[in-house]
């Protein structure tokens, strides 16, 4: 047991590549798809004489996430040249923003351990350069031979967001899971980053120190670069806090440094003493002019803002009565949502349409390892099933055969039943003859029912929904039955 209790205070430096066209001073493509060093020019290459010319567009995304994270817009901007030396960075800076960044002093919301509303402080978003891409010739860079160079990658443009570590911080490990959750979300809301983790287009540095609770004062930090997993950075995060409580309660000092996370073993290691600003020796890039924004060109951005993910739970729990957490389930990623709502104006069951994508769609798409943009049932036809289910002409058992083979072949609902004779048996005779049968082969347990035993009614259903292979309405089943048994 400790003596004190200690809460950690956390920030995120968060890296996000923008999904435009070009790079950010040059022409050339941004792909991830190309051959090494085929998407580069003398610009991004860093040759002497080069100018760098700014890309419109990806002011235009660092506009549209400083207003989504509630941010004051600077209208004068400034780039600044931050110098380091590295093989795959072939101007010797990168070109970033230092004093006057595009956007400051904003938050986002996200639930707090306490279950109430907590609003993350955001110091600053600014536009920035990456740098290319090393590519060793064994896994690990200690057994390579050599490295190879590609600077596709090189000045692709990336946003830095940052939170800040005074005005509202992360206070636990959940808390910083569920900024990054709701950042990503967020982000690919205003569809400015595709965020894909996997190909490093949302990638986080995080610091972390620790504190005795309801101090004021800030401990050493470490900072862990470069996690581009949420597991990796909660594993992480776990582990460093645990580390400085110890070194703290033993009456050691936590050192100011970077550390590496090492994967397999989850622990953090030393990497080097953290570099502060001035080891950067930041000055503005005198190839680039200040930016100056016109109110006119903020105001068009505002205008067509899409709707962020809390305005949308809140309207479609109004608009169509689903519960909250139906709605969190559905508003997580955009185009399930988009999907829901193109189904919802033309289903008259938007509670039992939830349903059916929340339990049957997603089950089948996740078996089948895709996403609701690429699902082989289009929208219409999945509403037509779920009104079919609504209006009683079709039971939900038979729905789901119905459902599994639109998803293989892309067909509407009206043509697997017409192809597979999944017509349901409304034909009263026929059930009623199927329902004399039952009756008849089971007499034992007919008779326990009679002796008030209503349990064994199921395994009676049953059989009946076997021998009908289904395509009876189970409510219409169990009081035919019941009404049998008693005369
Ligand atoms: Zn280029
Ligand atoms: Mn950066």
């Amino acid at each position: 047991m400790h003596s004190r209790e200690y809460e950690p205070v956390i920030c995120f430096e968060t890296h996000v590549e923008l999904k435009t066209k070009s790079k950010l001073f040059c022409n050339c493509a941004v792909t991830h798809k190309a051959r090494p060093n085929t998407q580069i020019c003398p610009v991004c290459t860093g040759q002497p004489g080069a100018l760098p010319v700014l890309n419109k567009k990806a002011v235009e995304y660092a506009v549209r996430a400083g207003l989504a994270l509630n941010c004051a817009i600077n209208t004068r901007s400034r780039f600044a040249r931050k110098n380091y030396f590295y093989p795959d960075l072939p101007k010797g800076y990168q070109i970033s923003q230092y004093e006057l960044p595009f956007c400051e002093d904003g938050y986002l919301e996200i639930t707090g351990d306490d279950g109430r509303p907590y609003t993350v402080g955001i110091k600053r978003i600014h536009l920035e350069e990456d740098a290319g891409k090393l590519v060793h010739s064994a896994s690990s860079f200690e057994e390579s031979e050599y490295s190879l160079v590609d600077y596709n990658r090189s000045s692709v443009p990336l946003l830095e967001i940052v939170t800040d570590h005074e005005r509202n911080p992360l206070r636990s490990v959940r808390e910083a899971k569920a900024y990054l959750e709701k950042l990503r979300q967020v982000l690919k809301y205003i569809d400015i980053s595709d965020c894909v983790i996997e190909r490093g287009q949302f990638r986080c540095d995080v610091n972390v120190s620790v504190r005795p609770k309801g101090s004021s004062h800030f401990g050493n930090r470490a900072e862990i670069k470069n996690m581009a997993s949420f597991k990796f950075i909660t594993d992480a995060l776990q582990y460093e806090i645990q580390r400085q409580v110890e070194l703290i309660e033993s009456g050691k000092e936590v050192p100011q440094e970077t550390r590496l996370f090492d994967e397999t073993k989850k622990i953090t290691l030393p990497m080097r003493t953290k570099e502060d600003a001035p080891d950067y020796r930041y000055f503005p890039d005198p190839d680039l002019v200040e930016v100056e924004l016109e109110p006119g060109f903020i105001e068009s951005i505002e205008k067509t803002m899409p709707e962020l993910p809390d305005q949308r739970v809140r309207r479609v729990i109004d608009a169509y009565g689903i519960s909250k957490s139906d709605a969190l389930i559905l508003t997580k990623d955009r185009n399930v949502i988009n999907f829901f709502e193109t189904c919802a104006s033309t289903c008259s069951n938007p509670k039992k349409l939830c349903n059916w994508i929340i339990k049957d769609l997603f089950k089948l798409l996740n078996d089948a390892s895709l996403t609701i943009e690429s699902s082989p049932v289009a929208a219409e036809d999945f509403s037509r099933l779920v009104n079919l289910i609504s209006r009683g002409e079709i039971t939900e058992h038979m729905a789901r055969a119905i459902l599994e083979e639109m998803f293989v072949t892309g067909e509407g609902p009206e043509a697997v039943i017409e192809r597979k004779g999944l017509k349901p048996i409304k034909d009263a005779e026929r059930l009623e003859e199927i329902l004399g049968e039952v009756v008849s082969d089971n007499p034992d347990i007919v008779s326990q029912i009679k002796a008030g035993d209503t349990k064994p009614l199921n395994y009676l259903m049953g059989q009946v929904m076997k021998r009908t292979g289904g395509r009876a309405d189970p409510r219409t089943v169990r009081k035919l039955l019941a009404e049998k048994i008693k005369s």
